[in-house]
């Protein structure tokens, strides 16, 4: 139990720069947050995410107690006995029918350390299969797979402090202002303070981009090009570290010549990447006269169905040019999620053992040996597209999914959803009572500990691995996941191997792990750590991997080379010349590209209940290039239907021109839980990395049409609202309400023979209808007291606008009004204060707004975390520009 009022030092939930929390419980549930100034990846600093956290916290919606499917449909409450007991004679009753090839685990880059390690540790030692793979699939197998190919082992070279002294951060694939805010912060103090130069490469231009000094807008797919033309610039132009190649790497030769053969000079580089040239000489010269470079790299480059050979081309060109292992020099993925480096260690992925050790021979009798386990695993298990494609085969009976939801994030999502009902057994760990994975079948559920209540660590990008601490009670029947697993381990007569009574318990055992028999073969190696006792653990403070030696000073990893491979050196390695796998034809000209919004997280479980993060982006869209929405008849803020061969959802239009012609955006985060017809994730085609076998996410051929609607409508509820099916509705949070945002093609006076099964048979009308304008407004009273109300009017007119806002609301409201955010003051750009676009645009209108700085002086946005200082600056050059013109 956590101290009830004392502040709390953890780790954000959120992204892999794993920023440091402080967190001060209020008492009642909830408590106040700031950055940890001693923390390394932030020194203080949150971004618009981190300071809504505080928001995040009540328990609407939570998963409290451990429940069963009925025979009839529903949950029934059960007690965690007869759960447990009922997961573990499933699991071993399919075992001895089917044997251990039919089970699999479905993790996630959410869970903690110690959540991985006993959830690997029995599936691959005791149950006798490797079918435990992970949402990280999604995010950086690519970089795993090309670190191993590379360095022999899946070594992150990089960390934050390079990117503080570079003089020369490359960007590939990633929207780093938005998807990793504090880091991409530091990039900026360097450029301000040390004048670095940021060059993107990417085929949107994002805001990321508009803060380039460079910005290549590179054709989809085509970074290994790009990549391999500046290997061949680098050897014709003295960029060689010829020393660091002859000592510490090999295979150079070879992959020059591959290199050669796909971009044998500029022109054509140029020409494969439909580069300007100028630009693309401009870049190669940047980097081979700039021997403090980094390149950072992420789901641009990983959720690729190229992605492990375009970061081997971006490592080619480091090992080349010998910039790696030197202060502010090296290739660096940036992960995704708060802890797929924390996955990565333990072997939480298919192809993986345990401790960076692969399914070798020597590897599995020496973890054997380290756990007395009695059933290894002796071969890769499924991969996560594999292992729900054998799922849909019937192939895979039980699956135990452990903070995911699979049924939204995996590629051909729909058909995921429909082959999880097949499952006879089909167990889900979550902290939400209902979202689509749920939805989808599961028989058992069990109610996890969610942030602010687990205890355990988490790695970050840079290895460096943090505390995540409660700072709050377990709620109802709440358990970490790491006691869930290890229960069913006992209740499976495993009990002597699962002895756990505290994550330091299972953290010692990890660090045991990862020295055992290592005697320097693995840089994985936190052994030095296998000794802490619980009140060191208790007060860990972040630490990096490799541990240093006692007294010995920390050299950047791989400055004397040392690599892991069998001969020490690193590996060139050969990549291939891309093709775009999933082409486009006349049905599907066009290109889908997803992606992460700045103020939401994965399926919004979190952050979707922070009122000040959902006026950002309040609605799901698809980006489009003019050109493409003059095409296609779609009208910037009208509505479209995105389609591909397997999917369909209808979304607003956002006219933009840092999209390329041929290539649409939707954004990841909406699903069946919080939108109709809002779902991209089953669009997305499962087509995967040959190496990583990661999914591409970003070039499915994809339609797009324009939709109309006639009517607009806002409504205000107590509980969710179960819509018509045609209307088309997304869900925000509202104070202590639901607030919905939709439209439709019902005529208005039609929706008052549809409220009693929105707001309920027992709810008292009071309604308004004016035919001739096409307005509806009605609110619904319960025991005199307000339960919610709907508004509709055409769509083109101003008044359902109005009628969403807090002035036009003629009735005596006591939702907390004040913190919904309303048609009028979307979208929000600062969530930190509140400062809407338009309240930006009328500031711009002032001649002294010249710069952001003033921006922020007049209404304060940007001055607290900066997250939106590059939309700000966006804004200042477009007012800028306008006046040049
Ligand atoms: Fe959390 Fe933002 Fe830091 Fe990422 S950058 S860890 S989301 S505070």
């Amino acid at each position: 139990m956590p101290p009830s009022r004392q502040t709390i030092s953890t780790t954000c939930p959120y992204c892999g720069v794993g920023c440091g929390v402080l967190a001060r419980p209020n008492g009642g549930g909830g408590a106040g947050i700031t950055g940890d100034p001693d923390h390394p990846a932030n020194f203080g600093r949150l971004c618009s995410k981190g300071y809504a956290l505080n928001e995040t916290l009540d328990l609407a919606g939570r998963l409290l107690h451990p429940m069963r499917r009925q025979p009839g449909g529903g949950f029934e409450r059960i007690g965690w006995d007869v759960a447990l007991g009922d997961v573990a004679q499933g699991f071993a009753r399919i075992v001895e029918q089917h044997g251990p090839a039919a089970i699999a685990f479905y993790l996630s880059g959410q869970l903690l350390t110690e959540d991985y390690y006993v959830a690997n540790k029995l599936m691959k030692g005791f149950l006798g299969s490797a079918n435990v793979d992970t949402n990280s699939r999604l995010c950086m197998a690519s970089a795993v797979a090309a670190h191993q190919r590379a360095f022999g082992e899946d070594v992150v070279p990089c960390t934050y402090n390079d990117v503080d002294v570079a003089d020369l951060i490359v960007l590939v694939g990633s929207n780093t202002a938005w998807c990793h805010p504090v880091l991409f912060q530091r990039m900026l103090r360097n450029r301000k303070e040390r004048g670095a130069k940021i060059v993107l490469v990417d085929p949107r231009r994002t805001v990321t981009g508009q803060e380039a000094d460079l910005f290549l807008p590179i054709a989809p797919g085509m970074d290994s090009v790009l990549f391999s033309g500046l290997l061949v610039h680098l050897a014709d132009n003295d960029g060689l570290d010829r020393a660091y190649i002859d000592d510490h790497t090999s295979n150079f030769d070879a992959a020059l010549r591959r290199a050669r053969e796909i971009a044998p000079d500029l022109q054509s580089a140029a020409a494969r990447t439909a580069l300007d040239p100028d630009l693309v000489l401009q870049f190669f010269d940047l980097f081979a006269r700039t021997t403090n470079a980094v390149t950072c790299f992420s789901q641009g480059v990983n959720q690729s169905a190229q992605g492990t050979d375009k970061a081997n081309a971006i490592i080619n060109c480091h090992l080349a040019a010998g910039r790696i292992g030197k202060p502010g020099a090296g290739p660096f993925s940036l992960t995704g999620q708060p802890n797929a480096m924390g996955g990565r260690e333990v072997g939480g992925l298919a192809n993986q053992l345990a401790a960076h050790m692969r399914f070798d021979a020597a590897s599995i009798e020496r973890v054997q040996r380290f756990w007395n386990a009695p059933q290894m695993a002796t071969e890769g298990g499924l991969k996560a597209v594999q292992l729900f494609d054998a799922i849909k085969r019937g192939e895979i009976k039980a699956l135990w999914v452990m903070g995911t939801n699979p049924a939204v994030s995996m590629p051909e999502a729909g058909r995921v959803a429909r082959a999880l009902a097949k499952l006879e057994l089909f167990v889900v760990s979550e902290n939400m009572l209902s979202n689509d994975t749920v939805a989808a079948g599961a028989h058992i559920l069990l109610p996890a500990a969610a942030w602010g209540e687990k205890d355990g660590t988490v790695t970050n990008s840079e290895r460096c691995i943090s505390r995540q601490r409660a700072f709050l009670p377990l709620p109802g029947e709440v358990k970490p996941d790491w006691w869930i697993v290890s229960e069913v381990a006992r209740r499976m007569g495993f009990a002597d191997a699962f002895p756990y009574s505290s994550a330091a318990d299972i953290f010692r055992e990890h660090a045991a792990l990862s020295s055992f028999e290592n005697a320097g073969t693995r840089a994985f190696d936190i052994g030095g750590l296998a000794s802490i006792s619980d009140r060191t653990y208790s007060e860990l403070v972040p630490v990096q991997w490799p541990l240093p030696a006692a007294g010995a000073r920390k050299e950047p990893l791989f400055s004397q080379g040392g690599y892991f491979t069998p001969s020490g050196k690193a590996n060139f390695v050969f990549v291939e010349s891309p093709t775009l796998d999933a082409t486009v034809s006349a049905e599907f000209p066009l290109r889908l590209n997803t992606g992460r919004v700045r103020d939401q997280w994965h399926t919004m479980t979190r952050s979707g209940k922070s009122i000040r993060l959902a006026g950002h982006s309040p609605e799901p869209f698809v980006e489009v290039h003019p050109r493409d929405a003059a095409r296609y008849r779609l009208k910037h803020d009208g509505f479209a239907r995105v389609t591909t061969r397997s999917g369909t959802c209808v979304v607003k239009v956002v006219v933009d021109s840092g999209q390329q012609p041929g290539s649409l955006f939707v954004p990841i985060h909406w699903n069946g839980s919080n939108s109709a017809f809002g779902r991209v994730g089953d669009l997305v085609a499962a087509c995967c990395d040959p190496v990583s076998d990661q999914p591409e996410l970003k070039a499915t051929p994809a339609a797009i049409m324009p939709v109309d609607f006639k009517y607009q409508l806002v409504a205000l509820a107590r509980e969710p609202i179960d819509f018509p099916a045609s209307t088309l509705w997304v869900r925000f949070p509202g104070g202590p309400g639901i607030g919905y945002l939709g439209a439709s093609n019902e005529d208005p006076s039609r929706w008052r023979g549809y409220m009693p099964s929105l707001f309920g048979l027992q709810a008292v009308l009071a309604e308004y209808v004016d035919r001739g304008l096409g307005i509806y407004r009605a609110a619904a009273f319960l025991e005199g007291k307000l339960h919610g109300c709907l508004f509709v009017a055409p769509a083109e007119s101003a008044s359902c606008a109005a009628a969403g806002t807090r002035a036009s609301l003629p009735l005596p409201f006591d939702f907390n009004m004040e913190n919904i955010p309303t048609l009028s003051d979307m979208p929000i750009v600062c969530a930190c204060f509140d400062v809407s676009l338009a309240a930006i645009g009328d500031a711009l209108k002032s001649d002294e707004i010249t710069d952001a700085e003033a921006i922020g002086r007049t209404l304060r946005a940007g001055t607290k975390c900066g997250t939106c200082l590059p939309e700000l600056r966006t804004l200042v050059s477009a007012k800028n520009e306008l006046h040049v013109s």
